[in-house]
């Protein structure tokens, strides 16, 4: 068992200056929070603990992070509390062991791969400060090592969640030693039988090898002295279990067929001398081609330096060289961790740009930072900064740009999800569907059978897989509208010119008009219609007599009436003859009955009813073709229109009072009205009312101006 002394002595000796006082109560209170309870093993449970720090003051770690590994299960295991904890030791031990108690709780139950490769990011997007996951990986490190206590069924969960996941995490941080310890002892929990047969084969060979070993150090020891290349030391080594069980696996052999057990490091003391070391090698044993791989050169992702290579000695049997500097050795072990405590004095190294080119924008920061200290307090980690980690209420990960919605979340699930969705519960609580998810959100989707999505959706959503799912969807409605339209307003002016709409569809020139105009069928002769690209009398003339064209249409110009109907609570237009839905007021001057009005066939959305006045009729932005003309329908003169007004009145009391009465005694509705300040005198009153026509509106408008105190009177673009 570890002594709490012996851990001082481990800190004091790489940090003279390392807060003893905070490590003691961290060790009392931890010792006294635990006193009852045992490990599996029967020992008290402090020992986990003291281990746990241990293990980070291997690591170098600051006191922060070393009271934390002492404290990390006091939150779950006693009584203890994360706010006891930011009382006793400050905000800063209490934010990660708040971190640790946190991932700790996230059940993980599958060891599908795409589902642990998110589950990964997601525990290392959540982390904020890096010596969360030390800590976590400390804690996991002790567990494994202590596995052999648990019943089996636990051991063989633990040891699934370590393979999928830590060790995994331990590699991408680039902390090899750890990552090698926790694959080792998953390997000997979950297959037991392959792990002991394995054992007991590789021991064999070690006997047969441990000469070899000797003799290749010295051959190349002497070598290298002899090229005066300098090293600082050369190890070699059986490879590791775990990974001989993946090379029998991957190249489906059996370990008779295994030569290249053997695997040799050289640590030199600089980068030239490690490619002068290989060139002695090469010319030593010779090079299995292809297996020669400069990693200096290109680093792993994970920040990872050496140089491999694979050569043959004299005894026939090939073997794994890696070469590297002790700088480089240091990094492939430790990773992360020896990033760190690396920056003591060389704060701002070039180099270190090259390691962890995922963490660019963190080292960056922590070149701006002169004091390590500093840097590891204020460090945060970014890893995933572009994703978020969500789950569906089941438990499953899914993976989404930063600034995802629940809309984007509903699509990633399956495209009639996102189509029918209509609301969202986030963590348990419903939300608006543009709200931006956040890591570790649990996310449910309400749907709604034939719901369609909404047009608006594309102005929030972050995935291209929503926006082209919605723009799919939103493009086939628009084109069923404008077959629609297409048809009717063809129809329309076919009667015009005393035509059957329905015969000239089926002779002769129609299947040629279908050629001239590219067209498959029918259907695609009115989009283009609905959608304004073609005018109905281009496709009449292909079908028609040009003599008949020319005669003057028996009824006149073509028209069409315009008349408001009252949809549930909606307000609809009509054009007479052409049926309700596709026609609507242009919102730029939203007309009213009696004003002068002209119709517009939108690409896709119907017809647009512009007053003859609006700016955008005016200033000629709307193609001639699409023009139609419309009229209000004079049978219905109970029609109800809603416009908008502002006045600019004085800025005394009674002035909303009088306006409203005024409004009243001339039998208008008032739907709205609002009075703002605008200045020490004056103030603006903004206010829709109901009217019937255009007179109506003029009526209003000529009252209100006769209110004492109003300035001005104006009708709202809006
Ligand atoms: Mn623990």
């Amino acid at each position: 068992m570890i002594r709490f002394e012996d851990l001082l002595e481990k800190v004091r000796a790489y940090s003279p200056d390392a807060d003893v006082e905070l490590l003691r109560r961290a060790y009392v209170f931890s010792a006294f929070e635990h006193r009852e309870q045992l490990r599996r093993s029967g020992e008290p449970y402090l020992i986990h603990p003291l281990a746990v720090a241990d293990f980070l003051a291997d690591m170098k770690l600051d006191a922060v992070a070393i009271a934390a590994g002492l404290l990390h299960d006091v939150v779950e295991d006693t009584l203890a509390t994360i706010e006891r904890i930011q009382e006793l030791f400050g905000p800063e031990v209490a934010h990660v062991v708040e971190g640790v108690t946190k991932i700790s709780a996230i059940p993980f139950s599958s060891s599908e791969e795409r589902q642990a490769e998110n589950f990964r990011k997601m525990l290392l997007a959540m982390v904020d400060d890096i010596r969360v996951i030390l800590v976590k990986l400390a804690d996991r490190l002790h567990n494994m090592r202590t596995l052999h206590h648990l019943p089996e069924e636990r051991r063989v969960k633990i040891a699934q969640e370590t393979r999928d996941i830590y060790a995994p995490i331990a590699n991408r941080l680039g902390m090899s030693r750890v990552k090698n310890e926790l694959e080792e002892l998953s390997f000997r929990y979950l297959e037991p039988q392959a792990y002991e047969a394995l054992r007991a084969a590789v021991d064999a060979k070690r006997r047969a090898t441990e000469g070899l070993i000797e003799e290749l150090k010295n051959t190349i020891t002497a070598k290298l002295k002899e090229a005066q290349v300098p090293v600082l030391g050369i190890d070699g080594r059986i490879k590791r279990l775990y990974s001989i069980s993946q090379k029998l696996k991957r190249q489906k052999i059996d370990l008779g067929q295994v030569y290249d057990f053997i695997a040799l490091r050289i640590i030199t003391a600089g980068v030239k001398d490690c490619y002068a070391a290989l060139g002695i090698i090469h010319q030593t044993w010779s090079p299995v081609p292809g297996r020669i791989k400069d990693f200096i050169a290109m680093p792993r992702p994970n920040g990872y330096q050496s140089l491999h290579t694979s050569v043959i000695s004299e005894h026939g049997m090939p073997f794994e060289l890696q070469i590297r500097t002790i700088e480089m050795h240091r990094m492939a072990e430790e990773g992360i961790a020896a990033h760190w405590k690396y920056k003591e004095g060389r704060v701002g190294d070039q180099r270190d740009e090259r390691y962890f080119q995922w963490m660019r924008q963190l080292l960056e920061y922590q070149q701006e930072v002169r004091d390590p200290a500093e840097f590891i307090q204020n460090l945060k980690v970014e890893l995933y900064p572009e994703e978020v980690y969500t789950f569906t209420p089941k438990g499953l990960v899914k993976a989404l740009p930063r600034g995802a919605t629940p809309i984007d979340f509903a699509y990633s699930i399956h495209t009639d999800v996102g189509h029918q969705c209509v609301g969202a519960r986030v963590n348990g609580k419903m939300v608006p569907l543009r709200t931006r998810l956040k890591n570790g959100d649990i996310v449910e989707i309400v749907t709604s059978a034939g719901h369609k999505p909404s047009r608006d959706w594309l102005n929030f959503v972050a995935t291209s897989r929503a926006r082209n799912k919605i723009r799919h969807l939103i493009h086939l409605e628009e084109k069923a509208r404008a077959i629609e339209l297409g048809r009717k307003v063809f129809e329309k002016d076919a009667r015009r010119y005393d035509v059957n709409p329905k015969t000239i569809l089926e002779g002769d020139a129609f299947v040629k008009a279908l050629a001239d105009f590219n067209a498959q069928k029918a259907d695609d002769l009115f989009a283009s219609i609905g959608y304004g690209k073609m005018s109905p009398k281009q496709l009449l003339a292909k079908l028609v007599p040009s003599d008949r064209l020319r005669e003057k249409p028996p009824e006149g110009p073509v028209t069409a009436a315009v008349r408001r109907v009252l949809g549930a609570g909606e307000e609809k237009i009509k054009v007479r003859g052409f049926d309700d839905v596709m026609v609507f007021r242009a919102r730029c001057c939203n007309p009213i009955r009696g004003e002068k009005i002209v119709g517009y066939i939108t690409r896709g959305k119907g017809v647009s009813v512009h007053s003859v006045t609006c700016p955008n009729v005016v200033n000629l932005l709307y193609d001639p073709e699409r023009r139609i003309e419309v009229e209000w329908d004079k049978g219905d003169a109970v029609a109800r229109y809603t416009a908008k007004l502002t006045m600019e009145v004085e800025d005394r009391k009674g002035l909303l009072a009088a306006v409203s009465a005024k409004i009243a005694d001339i039998n208008t509705n008032i739907k709205n009205i609002e009075a703002h300040t605008a200045d020490d005198q004056h103030a603006r009153i903004d206010m829709t009312v109901e009217i019937s026509d255009l007179k109506h509106l003029e009526k209003v408008i000529k009252s209100l101006r006769g209110v004492d105190g109003v300035l001005d009177v104006e009708r709202a673009a809006r």
